[in-house]
């Protein structure tokens, strides 16, 4: 049988057992949420070694942003779904009286959940809770770039759930375009906004929803009103985690003037405390993610750099690099830098940068450190992004009670908790109504009857 059959099997199976009925029933699904639980626990050093081995990913960020992550998702659903699945009452018109109205979640059918390799655990198991969750069948499609991941996913899966219910398919681009062939009733998909706009073009062959959790370039706004010591900390944490390699990281910094060369001091110490002397040593640094990244990272390191700047490509080693006097124009601000450089641009004026923000795609994230509320305000009137973190960085994603997701360029729909659960699922409205007091005035002929009709309306 070739690749091809394969693939087109997937989707067609999981469909007839979708009309079963089997994945609608409540304690199937919490079944099902309780033996990832389970699984995923049982895995827990097995996941740990996965990551290290394709990213090099260090055990504290493995546990908490993997590990962790999916089994806090896992136990917000179990505690929440019964309260999700409800049919919850709706509010009537009052010419349609008698008649009773509400709003029933359903599955929409098989989700298609497509993976990035940043955080190649977490990003496939995460949307896969959702779709367990809201009653549907899932394939899944790791990234091809964190093969040892991959496999492992595939495998947890493939030992513990039936593939006409969930079914890992694992490959490189050309997978992901056979599967893309197929009809869906949901596509996931977490990468770049590149491939976003083929999964979107490849969806709407099939009028297939598509959510699009995508990436970009998400500035952070340094003001001079903060505690500057705990500013610098945390922008270092959030740039250097995962060897920069998150989407939602700070992608660049716009520095007041005043303040700058104390903030780069600041970062430098931090640097230090955080990874010692020598960074290639520390057990707690990430490394780039294969040689491809690693080269175009490489590249990207040019210009006054202040901190850092060492590579080793034989161990696919970027050390923490900070580049100052960075301008509009240059290389690295023209694209998702995905890396552990941090580019700094001073400002003296807040709106030219809320005007160069603006006149680039949305971003997925955007920060602001000051304890000026005028100014917080003003930021977040005037801009418009994916979410926003004020004080510090990533923690607007930390949790399953935020929903996550992009705007524009850096995504559509958004994730996690409830929002996992309304994206997986449809809202259908029921109006029921019963048999007794058929007005009329409502059948043609109509004529006479328009004047009847407005005074009842109002
Ligand atoms: P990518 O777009 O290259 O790949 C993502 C997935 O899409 C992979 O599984 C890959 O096999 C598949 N794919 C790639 N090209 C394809 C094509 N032409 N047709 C069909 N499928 C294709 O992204 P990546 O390099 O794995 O991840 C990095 C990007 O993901 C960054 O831009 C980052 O910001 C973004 N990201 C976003 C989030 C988020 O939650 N918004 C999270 C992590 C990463």
């Amino acid at each position: 049988m070739s690749s091809q059959i394969l693939i087109s099997d997937v989707p067609s199976k999981q469909r007839q057992y979708f009309r079963t009925g089997a994945t609608k029933n409540i304690d199937f699904r919490i079944t099902q949420l309780q033996t990832l639980k389970k699984v995923v626990i049982e895995n827990e050093n097995a996941i740990i070694e996965v990551l290290k081995a394709d990213l090099n990913k260090p055990l504290f960020e493995a546990y908490t942003s993997e590990f962790s992550s999916v089994i806090q998702e896992i136990n917000y659903a179990l505690k929440n779904i019964k309260n999700w699945v409800k049919a919850k009452k709706a509010a009537i018109p009052i010419f349609i009286l008698p008649a009773s109205a509400q709003i029933i979640p359903e599955p929409l059918g098989v989700a298609l959940i497509i993976g990035p390799w940043n955080y190649p655990f977490t990003l496939n198991l995460v949307p896969l809770i959702g779709a367990i969750a809201s009653g549907n069948c899932a394939v899944v499609k790791p990234s091809e770039f964190a093969p040892h991941t991959s496999n492992l996913i595939a495998e947890i899966i493939s030992k513990n759930f039936p593939p006409e219910y969930i079914s890992v398919v694992e490959g490189d681009v050309e997978v992901s375009k056979q599967l893309l062939q197929e009809k869906f009733d949901r596509i996931f998909f977490t990468g770049s906004t590149a491939t976003g706009k083929i999964i979107m073009a490849a969806a709407a062959k099939h009028l297939t929803p598509v959510t699009l959790e995508l990436g970009g370039k998400s500035p952070c706004i340094v003001d001079t009103d903060i505690d500057l010591e705990v500013a610098a900390r945390r922008i270092a944490w959030g740039k250097f985690y995962n060897a920069g390699q998150t989407c939602i990281a700070p992608d660049y910094v716009l520095i007041k003037r005043d303040i700058k060369a104390e903030f780069l001091q600041a970062i430098e110490k931090c640097i230090q405390e955080f990874y010692g002397e020598n960074p290639t040593n520390s057990p707690d640094y990430a490394r780039i993610i294969n040689q491809k990244q690693f080269s175009r990272v490489a590249n990207l390191i040019q210009g006054d750099i202040r901190i850092g700047g060492e590579t080793n490509a034989d161990e696919l080693y970027i050390s923490p690099t900070v580049i100052d006097n960075v301008s509009w124009e240059d290389a690295i601000m023209q694209e998702e830098i995905f890396a552990p450089i941090l580019p700094i641009i001073e400002y003296e004026d807040i709106n030219d940068v809320i005007d160069k923000i603006n006149l680039r795609p949305k971003p997925l994230a955007l920060y602001l450190f000051s304890k000026n509320k005028k100014l917080q305000k003003k930021i977040l009137c005037e801009t418009s992004s994916g979410g926003v973190c004020i004080n510090d960085v990533i923690k607007q994603v930390s949790g399953s009670t935020l929903a996550f997701g992009g705007v524009g360029d850096s995504g559509i729909g958004s994730y996690h908790g409830k929002a996992s659960f309304d994206t997986f699922s449809h809202y259908k409205t029921v109006v029921n109504r019963p048999f007794f007091l058929d007005l009329k005035v409502l059948y043609a002929p109509y004529e006479g009857k328009l004047d009847l009709l407005k005074k009842l309306l109002g």
